[in-house]
């Protein structure tokens, strides 16, 4: 990390920590394979990149939410398993099939195109029956559940699906002891119970996010799909900083300095001048703005690091650019500030960030955009 930015901005991702994160949530659910969740450009940090250093770490299978990701997996060369789970009618269920990616199905109207697909592409699919077991978002209700199974078992018996998973998604599982865990738990096995007396003979059942890894045990069963943590990201504070559950993060946002320069006390920043200096200070430039990801409210609530030194950003964050303060030092044009990073040189890191936001690590990693180049280690 201590190569210098030679750009306005860049974002360097270290592919070991991708690969040791893995391994160590691999390490959490002995007994469970492990999916890499890697949908959203792999959580900002660079989809190809990330899947090939969590497959090195001991993923066996990859996520995606669209098929268009999946496809970009296997036109990268990727030959592990890939589950892509969130698909509208008329998606390209038949290129997903001949390029031998799982689908989940939500509904009938998914089994009964995916098994058209299958017939046109002259393969069997493999589907995961999609059970919302709570979460109250994807996934078949437990009344329509026995509508699904049976649909997916006709398919199968016609040879155009094999049922190969069972799964669901925990709503709160970043709250440990919340009741909805437990309920959604329990119809969740209701929902495999029914479906292997129903004929279904899945391959794998699968629940568990990050945080259900970390902290519920009983909801490994035979695969855990890990997003946040591979990127070294704490799901959510309670559980602990990324340190203490043994992770590190992989991004470190980088800019270096566009301009350095002394302003009188009654200097309005930013657009709408929410903050104005109140004596003679130092105000230094970032190039880096909302339209690369960070969040335009990051004004006046987070901190970069400057030469060793946490500084605070003024003012509104603008679409390329934004301000911080120096106070009576100085600082070269073109010298580098961290924006998030593992911490090691004292920098936020992408939880402190979100902290100070009111929102997810998820959240600041995922929307830094196309705009600012990833760099590996
Ligand atoms: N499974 C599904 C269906 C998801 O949508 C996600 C991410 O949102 C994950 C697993 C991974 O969750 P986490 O990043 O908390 O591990």
């Amino acid at each position: 990390n201590s190569e210098p930015t030679r750009g306005r901005a860049e974002a360097r991702i270290d592919l070991t920590a991708i690969r040791e994160n893995t391994a160590r949530m691999r390490e959490r659910a002995p007994s469970a394979a492990l999916m890499a969740v890697v949908k959203a450009d792999g959580y900002g940090h660079g989809m190809v990149p990330a899947a090939r250093a969590a497959l090195a770490g001991g993923a066996t299978w990859l996520g995606t939410a669209f098929i268009s990701e999946g496809l970009r997996l296997r036109q990268a060369g990727i030959t592990a398993r890939i589950l892509s789970w969130l698909a509208v009618p008329g998606d390209d269920w038949a290129a997903a099939i001949q390029a031998a990616i799982d689908l989940s199905a939500n509904a009938v109207w998914a089994i009964e195109e995916i098994a058209a697909a299958a017939a046109q592409a002259g393969v069997p699919a493999r589907v995961h029956l999609k059970i919302d077991s709570g979460l109250g978002r994807a996934g078949t209700t437990p009344q329509e559940w026995p509508r699904v199974v049976d649909a997916a078992l006709k398919a199968q018996a016609d040879g155009l699906l094999q049922v190969v998973g069972l799964w669901s998604h925990f709503a709160c599982a970043d709250e440990p002891g919340h009741p909805s865990i437990t309920r959604q738990l329990a119809t969740f096995r209701e929902a495999v119970e029914y479906a292997e007396r129903a004929g279904v003979r899945p391959e794998v059942r699968h629940i568990a996010n990050s945080p259900a890894t970390l902290t519920l045990p009983e909801a490994h069963l035979d695969l855990i799909r890990a997003g946040i943590t591979i990127y070294g990201l704490s799901p959510a504070p309670e559980l602990g900083t990324a340190r203490e559950l043994g992770l590190r993060p992989a991004m470190t946002l980088a800019a270096r300095l566009a301009l350095v320069k002394r302003v009188p006390p009654g200097h309005g920043v930013s657009y709408g001048h929410r903050y104005v200096t109140d004596r003679n200070t130092t105000l230094a430039l970032v190039p880096v703005g909302y339209a690369d990801g960070v969040p335009r409210a990051a004004g006046d609530r987070c901190e970069v690091l400057l030469a060793g030194q946490r500084r605070a950003i003024r003012g509104r964050v603008a679409m390329d650019q934004f301000v911080v303060e120096l106070g009576d030092d100085d600082a070269a044009c073109g010298e580098e500030v961290l924006l998030f990073g593992p911490g090691d040189f004292g920098e936020p890191t992408a939880d402190d960030w979100a902290r100070a936001l009111d929102t997810i690590a998820y959240e600041i990693v995922t929307r830094v955009g196309p705009r600012v180049p990833r760099v590996y280690l």
